[in-house]
């Protein structure tokens, strides 16, 4: 392949291995996936983890790669497909209601997903469609609801405390290298139990240090769909007022409590009140199926789809975890597959027309 001039000069100046890496990959794309290298896109391939040792952080994200259609059809990548959002609650020892799930259950759930492939991200990427899994794994998103004691704390030498669910989800990390430690929380206005201001500031800030996302379920967990507008934004502002004060981020996302969505749709993704603005990229729903890709043209971003974690009894035959997570294993055509590289979304040739490309990423149709 003849390499147009610009980017000839620009890979002239580049070190050895960013050419070795950009050169193996753009002479695979074929000449119909324009456009071909700019010098944007060299100069982004140079950027790209892939020239780089993987990092040494726990919740680093992995080294990218550089896709080609190839290279996509071997992983069978499927950046059109089906994501698992797993809704938790409490982790409790003795479960208390059918939502509780004990450590143990927690630690088999993650232990079998990192067996089969997954790797977390958290809610927050998702939405942005910043899906940075290694080619041929599958990203999954684990939520936690309510800030409850049992999703986190320190202990007095700083660490998760044993048995809470950052606790689990970091054991299982360090057995599953492939595992990222990461997971969403959504909290109200008393963050995992804690009432003293300084406790709850650590926390957060532990958890947004660690790579977690730490976001809004509004302040008292109302049923949003009996309120007024001006009051389901009030809910919304003042915790989002409070992680600001925790040195948290802006909630990109947030879950409906209940799952139950205001009677004006969009008052929970964007709006004002007190002077205070709110725009989420992503609302969360409570149940009762996988997601679809972020990139779907069917992606609702103002009502995303959840699944219950939980075992197939009752009513949970059809709607929790257990049942899903087995259902994608049977139906793997449908099930998010990474072509590993965060650049771009990768899929078979038939699915083409069901993906918006977004933000400028090339679309891989294999
Ligand atoms: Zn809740």
């Amino acid at each position: 392949m003849r390499l147009p001039a610009s980017l000839t000069r620009i890979i002239a100046i580049a070190n050895i291995v960013v050419i070795t890496v950009a050169v193996i990959g753009l002479s695979l794309v074929p000449d119909d996936s324009r456009p071909h290298a700019t010098p944007k896109d060299v100069a982004t391939i140079e950027d790209a983890p892939a020239a780089q040792p993987p990092s040494p952080s726990p919740v680093g994200q992995p080294p990218g790669v550089v896709a080609t259609p190839d290279f996509a059809r071997q992983v069978g990548a499927n950046e059109a497909g089906l994501v698992p959002v797993l809704m938790y609650h409490r982790i409790m020892a003795k479960r208390l209601a059918s939502l509780d799930r004990t450590p143990a259950q927690l630690r088999k759930e993650l232990e079998r997903l990192a067996e089969r492939g997954y790797v977390p991200i958290t809610a927050r990427e998702f939405v942005a469609g910043d899906i940075r899994v290694p080619a041929g794994k599958f990203p999954v998103v684990l939520t936690f609801d309510d800030g409850h004691p049992s999703h986190f704390g320190l202990d007095a030498g700083g660490n998760p405390l044993p048995g809470t669910a950052v606790a689990v989800i970091q054991e299982v990390a360090g057995r599953y290298p492939d595992f990222r430690p990461v997971a969403t929380f959504w909290i109200n206005g008393e963050p995992f139990g804690l009432r003293d201001r300084a406790a709850q500031e650590s926390a957060v800030r532990w958890l947004v240090d660690h790579g977690f996302e730490v976001a809004n379920h509004t302040w008292a967990h109302p049923n949003l769909r009996v309120l007024k507008r001006k009051k389901v934004s009030e809910q919304i502002v003042r915790l989002e007022r409070l992680l600001r004060k925790l040195g948290a981020p802006p909630s990109e996302t947030m879950a409906l409590p209940y799952g139950s969505m205001p009677r004006t749709k969009k008052a929970a993704r964007s709006g004002t009140w007190d002077g205070t603005r709110y725009d989420f990229a992503g609302v969360f729903l409570a149940g009762a199926e996988p997601s679809l890709s972020p990139y779907a043209k069917k992606f609702d971003r103002g009502a995303i789809q959840r699944i219950q974690s939980n075992g197939k009894k009752g009513e949970c035959r059809r709607w929790c975890s257990q049942y899903w997570l087995e259902w994608l294993d049977k139906h793997p055509d449908e099930r998010y597959v990474s072509d590993g590289d965060p650049r771009r979304i990768s899929l078979p040739e038939k699915l083409r027309g069901n993906i918006v490309a977004k933000r400028g990423l090339q679309v891989i149709a294999y």
